[in-house]
């Protein structure tokens, strides 16, 4: 190895490749920056593989009764995607799955005058629409079914092909980083570095600004360099994967009394094409203090109660303890906003949380805000680490580390198109 640190200097250095830090990348990027992007695990670990990809306009935040500035904040976010699933937006997302463009809500019958009472003012905006008995999602065409059902339309994305067309985006940017290797740095100045030693060379990372999204390991990296401030929340939760035979795809909230939606479901697909419910809403944060046994049981019986004519005896079922990682409120309630902010004490460091999937362009919307309010402007060119580190992998989901496979992907589509004569001579 050679002794002396090898200098390289970026415009932007992130720490944190979920859906923060890739859509911030992909910005940077557009906007000229030379940007290196350091992963600790893999590409869309933690929350945004974890999410449940719904974008949606804050419409399940009214709840409560008042729009509060959640809902106000995150109206337009839907509208954003669009255009970026189209390609016209400030990013591009061609490669994203969609897969749903719309979702439901839908309420008990004992609670269906307050929802619908609750939306009628919203049916007039345009974006939520009753839903016909005739025209309901296969799911919920039974004749026991005696509810109040709406249709938002706010979409669902695959967040699975959300990281990995983030990636491809600025590929050749995205580096895997091994903390027992590396060391962040604050001089007297508060200008914050990044050293890490690999084989061949130690690199000496500088950058105009350090970015901080890094979810809940933001605590961490903070506490490296001895700042406490922005100080984090972490609000748990359980959330509950069905493995099932139905080929019902859905995707909506059912309201109970609370302002959390009582149940969440979205759909997913494994490699060999089963299915897979995931649930969360209040069924996983009440879980979130219960076994995973306990969780599991309180999941059947809402099934059973919500979709009483679906048979689960077969199913297949699991968990996912998981933590959503947020800037810290006052009385750990949701915050309304996607916040970054300059950390206090540096010279050069920025620190983010999204707080939803939904508002990442928002967050790197007002990361540019701040660079360009600091006056910096894109004026190192790229350098290339990959002689040095090796690129950050894409992650698994938790269905498919929660239900693995026995044949990979390429094996199950074999199958699937296989020749009926094949096996029979
Ligand atoms: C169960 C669940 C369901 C959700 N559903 C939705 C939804 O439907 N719609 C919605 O809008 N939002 C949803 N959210 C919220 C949303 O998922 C998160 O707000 C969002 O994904 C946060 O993105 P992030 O990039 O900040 O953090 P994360 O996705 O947590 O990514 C952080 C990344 O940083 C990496 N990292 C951590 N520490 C280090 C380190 N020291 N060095 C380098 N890298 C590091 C991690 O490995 C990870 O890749 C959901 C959240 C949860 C938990």
């Amino acid at each position: 190895m050679s002794q002396a640190p090898l200098r390289v200097h970026f415009d932007l250095a992130i720490i944190g490749g979920g859906v923060a830090g890739l859509w911030l990348a992909n910005r940077a990027k557009n906007a000229g920056f030379s940007v290196a992007l350091f992963e600790a695990k893999a590409l869309g670990s933690d929350q945004t593989l974890a999410s449940q990809g719904m974008i949606h306009g804050g419409m399940k935040y009214t709840l409560a009764g008042a729009l509060t500035g959640a809902s106000e904040a995150i109206a337009e976010m839907p509208r954003h995607w669009r255009a970026c699933l189209c390609g016209e937006g400030d990013v591009n997302l061609r490669h994203t799955r969609i897969l749903s463009d719309h979702f439901f809500m839908w309420s008990g019958d004992d609670l269906g005058s307050k929802l619908t009472g609750f939306l009628a003012s919203k049916v007039t905006r345009g974006r939520v629409e009753p839903v016909h008995p005739d025209r309901r999602p296969p799911l919920l065409r039974h004749s026991l079914f005696a509810g109040s059902l709406y249709r938002l339309e706010d979409i669902v994305i695959d967040a699975p092909s959300l990281v990995a067309n983030l990636a491809h985006n600025v590929e050749g940017h995205c580096f895997q980083i091994d903390w027992s290797q590396a060391q962040l740095h604050k001089n007297a100045e508060g200008v914050v570095s990044l050293s890490i030693t690999t084989p061949e060379q130690v690199l000496e990372i500088q950058a105009q600004r350090f970015i901080f999204t890094a979810g809940k390991g933001n605590a961490e990296l903070l506490q490296q360099l001895g700042l406490e401030s922005p100080a984090m929340q972490l609000r748990p939760l359980q959330q509950v994967m069905v493995k099932h035979q139905h080929p019902f795809d859905f995707y909506g909230h059912c309201l109970g009394r609370e302002t959390t939606p009582r149940l969440t479901i979205s759909s997913h697909r494994l490699p060999d094409g089963s299915h897979v419910w995931y649930l969360g809403g209040s069924l996983a944060e009440k879980g979130a203090h219960m076994t995973p046994a306990e969780v599991i049981e309180l999941a059947r019986h809402e099934l059973e109660e919500l979709i009483p004519w679906v048979n689960l005896d077969h199913a297949e079922w699991a968990t996912l303890p998981i933590e959503r990682a947020e800037p810290l409120q006052p009385g750990l309630v949701r915050p309304d906003n996607a916040f970054i902010t300059p950390a206090e004490g540096t010279a050069n460091l920025l620190v983010g949380w999204p707080t939803k999937l939904t508002l990442a362009p928002n967050l790197a919307n007002q990361a540019l805000e701040l660079l360009a309010n600091a006056g910096i402007t894109p004026s190192i060119s790229h350098t290339n680490l990959h002689d040095y580190l090796a690129y950050a992998e894409l992650a698994k989901t938790p269905w498919e580390l929660a239900f693995p496979s026995a044949q990979s992907a390429e094996e199950a589509l074999a199958l699937r198109f296989r020749e009926p004569d094949e096996d029979d001579n």
